[in-house]
């Protein structure tokens, strides 16, 4: 049989939360693509994780566990992708079902002020648009769009569940030791999530490798070559290791990268697996 190129992408999204595609057509994509290596990265839930190591079985593919929180801070919102979590762990599995019920409660919050804007929606279209584990504004935009109230999901956040929209409502989310602790100790490695989107809080990183930090997302389709670099150099100068992924959720959710499409050395799977004790 032919070796597959090592081809990686370690940050992509399914249904199981807001991507378009389910766990095993993210498989089959990542198939046709030649990957070799991927994770899937929900926000706030493992719940795809089996379907897409199923699918995947006999192939030549590594699918590894994910999950993608989110936190909150005076860092601001950062966001921390866990690899090799352990999907049983108890901690783990209470406080993603905690920020789980979390949005079910802010996405009805979002579908009343709606209401209250003149575009009501009914809270069964957007569970059902939802349908996984992890509700998320993208579900919301869906139905909007649907409803005709707005042309794309872009001008459903643009003009109405963006960050400071008139119907956005926050939810809530941990702090950023209590993610890296649940990750930890569900045995995986965290890392932090595309700090391209906040420049600024890398000035905390020591304090994060404090925490236990053990990883920092360098490839990302936001990061300019340049940028790549000096993510590189914190990471050696703080021993840690280095990881990428496109961020893909699908078409109509929001236009990231291709599946697969940014480069990411097959040396960033070693040392994760490293980190893992795998
Ligand atoms: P939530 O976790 O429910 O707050 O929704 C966050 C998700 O919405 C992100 O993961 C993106 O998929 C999407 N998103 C956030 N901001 C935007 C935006 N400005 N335009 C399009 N999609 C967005
Ligand atoms: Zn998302
Ligand atoms: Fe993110
Ligand atoms: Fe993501």
């Amino acid at each position: 049989m032919r070796q597959r190129p090592n081809r990686v992408d370690l940050h992509i999204h399914s249904t199981a939360s807001d991507g378009v595609f389910t766990p095993s057509e993210v498989v089959h994509k990542a198939m046709e693509r030649e990957l070799s290596v991927i994770a899937l990265t929900d926000h706030d839930t493992l719940g795809g994780v089996a379907e897409a190591q199923r699918a995947a079985v006999g192939t030549d593919l590594e699918v590894i566990t994910g999950v993608e929180v989110n936190s909150e801070g005076d860092w601001g919102d950062l966001h921390f992708l866990g690899y090799y979590v352990d999907p049983e762990n108890g901690l783990l599995r209470e406080r993603l079902q905690t920020m789980q019920d979390a949005r079910l409660g802010r996405a009805r919050g979002m579908v009343e002020r709606l209401r209250e804007m003149g575009m009501p929606l009914e809270w069964k279209e957007v569970r059902a648009l939802a349908g996984g584990d992890s509700v998320g504004r993208p579900h919301v935009a869906q139905a909007l769009r649907k409803r005709g109230y707005v042309g794309t999901t872009q001008e459903a956040f643009d003009h109405f569940i963006g960050n400071d929209g008139p119907a956005y409502v926050p939810r809530l989310r941990l702090t950023p030791p209590e993610v890296i602790e649940a990750i930890i100790g569900a045995g995986g490695v965290p890392v932090l999530a595309h700090p391209g989107h906040y420049w600024a809080a890398l000035e905390r990183l020591p304090e994060f490798v404090g925490y236990g930090l053990r990883g920092v997302e360098v490839y990302y389709p936001d990061h300019s070559p340049q940028e790549i670099e000096t993510l590189l150099g914190l990471c050696r100068e703080y021993g840690l290791l280095f990881t990428g992924g496109t961020d893909f959720h699908g078409p109509a959710v929001r236009e990231g990268a291709p599946l697969g499409s940014i480069y990411v050395p097959f040396e960033c799977v070693e040392r994760l697996r490293e980190a893992a004790g795998r």
